[in-house]
């Protein structure tokens, strides 16, 4: 089935993650680690709806990533 290309702003609650990875481990060109604060953030502000981007937003332990769009 193909996805839409529906756009999706990305908010990564840094206070809340817990610098586990996961996020990065499913979606290396979505999230990175920021150096300085080992906590998690979008790589850029918006990226498109994809499945692979809402397993990674159900996989963070602490439901720290939000999307709206
Ligand atoms: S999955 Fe959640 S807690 Fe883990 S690094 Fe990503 S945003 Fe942080």
């Amino acid at each position: 089935m193909k996805e839409t290309e529906q756009i999706c702003q990305i908010n990564v609650d840094s206070y809340s993650c817990n610098g586990c990875e996961s996020c990065v481990s499913l979606c290396p060109e979505l999230f990175r680690i920021n150096a300085s604060s080992g906590k998690a953030e979008a790589v850029n502000d918006t990226a498109p709806c994809t499945e692979e981007l809402h397993r990674a937003v159900a996989t963070c332990p602490v439901e720290c990533i939000e999307t709206i769009g």
